[in-house]
């Protein structure tokens, strides 16, 4: 039997035990792009952008400041409306076509400005959960402590030529600061905390979706700083990992991911290393 041959029946079987399709990954992977910018491939090859700002981050890899290098996007998730978190979410998500989620009003207030397409929004709020890549694939929707305001001037590619800003809308409503967890093909639940201070209800997200993997930030003046939140992951979300993020992209935020570690002290969870750009694997049991 010829290699290609064989190569294509042992895909084809794979299919059939799986379910996967085409293009299936034999791991996920978590991909940190500096600042809370993550890219999350699922088991089956989905690709999914959690508060995409690339360009202008300064802790982006330069390679992947052009959007295109995400690859096909399928799903875009946003915690709130500050630009350090949305500021490239109009351009990725026309480039890509990917469906966004978001909290309700900032979804609705990105719709009626003409900067989203109302038909790949999904428009939800905390305690939802959704599956807009399949049942095997589930995006919990879970709280955050902060703000959410958004400064359109900030939003590419709206610009202060822009009409809205022209027009004198400036400032639009967030709504309500989230996280999420997002839930893979084998189980494995990946929570990014988006911008929060530490809160008591981390707990019940411990409860409800006992994350194996968290993505936490900790660079302080306004999140979680290293103390705090190394309380929040050894006390309340008890991850079995954690990336430390949200740290170092500017000045008032110059906290370091030693100074988490020692505070999080002797509590047998792993902290991952990772420079934005370096990816984490997790393997499929
Ligand atoms: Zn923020």
């Amino acid at each position: 039997m010829n290699k290609a041959l064989t190569h294509a029946l042992v895909a084809g079987l794979l299919t059939a035990l799986t379910g996967a399709p085409a293009g299936y990954a034999e791991n996920a992977e978590v991909l940190w792009l500096g600042h809370a910018t993550t890219r999350i491939t699922s088991v089956n090859g989905k690709v999914i952008v959690i508060d995409p700002f690339l360009k202008k981050n300064p802790k982006t890899p330069v390679a992947y400041k052009d959007l295109k290098r995400l690859g096909q996007v399928d799903l875009i998730l946003v915690t709130h409306g500050h630009f350090d978190h949305v500021h490239d979410l109009v351009d990725l998500a026309e480039l890509s076509t990917a469906t966004v989620v978001a909290n309700f009003e900032f979804a609705l207030q990105m719709v009626q400005l003409g900067l989203l397409d109302g038909n790949r929004v999904i428009a939800m709020n905390k305690g939802g959960t959704v599956s807009p890549l399949g049942r095997g694939i589930k995006i919990h929707m879970v709280p955050a402590d902060h703000s959410s305001g958004v400064d359109l001037q900030w939003l590419e590619p709206v610009s202060p030529e822009s009409k809205n800003v022209k027009a004198g809308i400036r400032w639009v409503a967030g709504g309500a600061p989230v996280g999420y967890v997002v839930e893979l093909e084998n189980g494995f639940k990946i929570y990014h905390s988006g911008d929060t201070n530490v809160f008591g209800d981390m707990a019940l997200i411990h409860r409800f979706h006992a994350p194996d993997l968290a993505l936490v930030c900790i660079g302080g003046h306004f999140t979680m700083d290293p103390k705090a939140a190394a309380y929040a992951v050894r006390e309340l979300l008890k991850p079995r990992q954690v990336l430390p993020i949200h740290y170092g992209t500017y000045p008032l935020i110059n906290r370091s991911p030693a100074e988490f570690e020692a505070a999080l002290g002797d509590s047998g969870i792993e902290v991952l290393k990772r420079d934005p750009g370096d990816p984490i694997t997790i393997t499929i049991e």
